[in-house]
């Protein structure tokens, strides 16, 4: 960035805006008496990284690490939780330092082949692989590839049959994230007896089925857990149940249960009177889980909910 170096066709902020990195005004704490301050410009620690690291996987020779070591103690705290996109690069840095994928450089001429005229390795072991469309044009792409750069396992993206998590196969996170997320689907979707639903089935059967805002926490989450299949299903923006009902006294749900006492559904109305209007109720959604529906399970209950609502 120092002026004397600056070539009149080289713009620095240009290289910058490739890498997505914004040039940022900064100025040393003013004094008291001062009224304005100089700005100079700087780019942030982890961008300065970012920069270098970016160069490095383009071929040129810089030593990134020594930067990354510098910085990376403030990463290794398990108290930082949220990471830049910039501040990711460099988390990876040490373990993929010469094994990331193809960089791939195009003019914006038309390319004719798809094959290498000519490929060649510099000293740091980059594979530099050009593209013309005959021998003596001019290179109108080139692939620089990194040392150690393994072809990896093709990340595809499936959908779970059974919860419809959708996850990448061959993505170790991916799957950790997706079982983790199946099993706390699948209590919804295939449901197994709640010990403490069948306590209060034994009592009454549609008063263990309601649920307003005084109905204990658990209901409330498993009312809410059929709200978020409902939206899923149907690709809602929200979920028409709060995760603390307890507060919403216009809101009434029901939590169907099958022959063992599993949950196998839910609906939710909402009281939609307005001032000076007689009592009116409006159903907002009904959610069966899958193998349930068509089973009888609304039909046994319409008479009650319309009678109800
Ligand atoms: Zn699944």
């Amino acid at each position: 960035m120092d002026s004397p170096f600056d070539d009149y066709r080289f713009h620095f902020d240009e290289l910058l805006k490739i890498f997505e990195i914004s040039l940022e005004y900064v100025s040393y704490r003013p004094k008291v008496i001062a009224s304005g301050v100089s700005s100079f410009e700087a780019i942030r620690p982890e961008n300065f990284v970012l920069l270098l690291n970016m160069l490095e996987r383009m071929g040129l020779q810089i030593n990134t690490q020594r930067f990354v070591e510098i910085l990376l103690p403030t990463f290794v705290a398990r108290s930082k939780t949220i990471f830049s996109s910039a501040e990711l690069e460099f988390f990876w840095y040490t373990k993929y330092r010469y094994k990331t994928d193809d960089i791939i450089l195009f003019s914006d001429k038309p390319l004719l082949s798809t094959e290498p005229i000519d490929a060649f390795k510099i000293s740091n072991g980059f594979i530099l692989s050009l593209y013309k469309n005959d021998e003596n044009q001019e290179t109108l792409m080139l692939r620089i590839r990194a040392p150690k750069y393994r072809k990896r396992p093709q990340i595809r993206r499936v959908v779970c049959d059974d919860c419809g998590f959708e996850c990448q196969k061959g993505d170790p996170e991916s799957s950790f994230l997706h079982r983790k997320e199946h099993k706390r689907r699948l209590s919804w979707l295939k449901p197994d007896p709640l010990p403490i639903m069948l306590l209060e089935l034994q009592k009454d059967r549609i008063e263990a089925e309601h649920v307003s805002f005084i109905s204990s926490c658990w209901k409330h989450k498993e009312m809410y857990n059929r709200a978020l299949a409902f939206k899923r299903e149907f690709h809602n923006n929200f979920v028409q149940w709060s995760h603390n009902g307890k507060e919403d006294i216009d809101a009434h749900g029901f939590l169907f249960t099958g022959d063992k006492g599993e949950i196998v559904g839910a609906c939710a109305f909402r009281n939609r009177t307005k001032d000076g209007q007689h009592q009116r109720w409006g159903l907002l959604w009904i959610w069966f889980c899958p193998n349930e529906r068509r089973n009888g399970h609304l039909a046994k209950r319409w008479r009650m909910l319309r009678l109800r609502f």
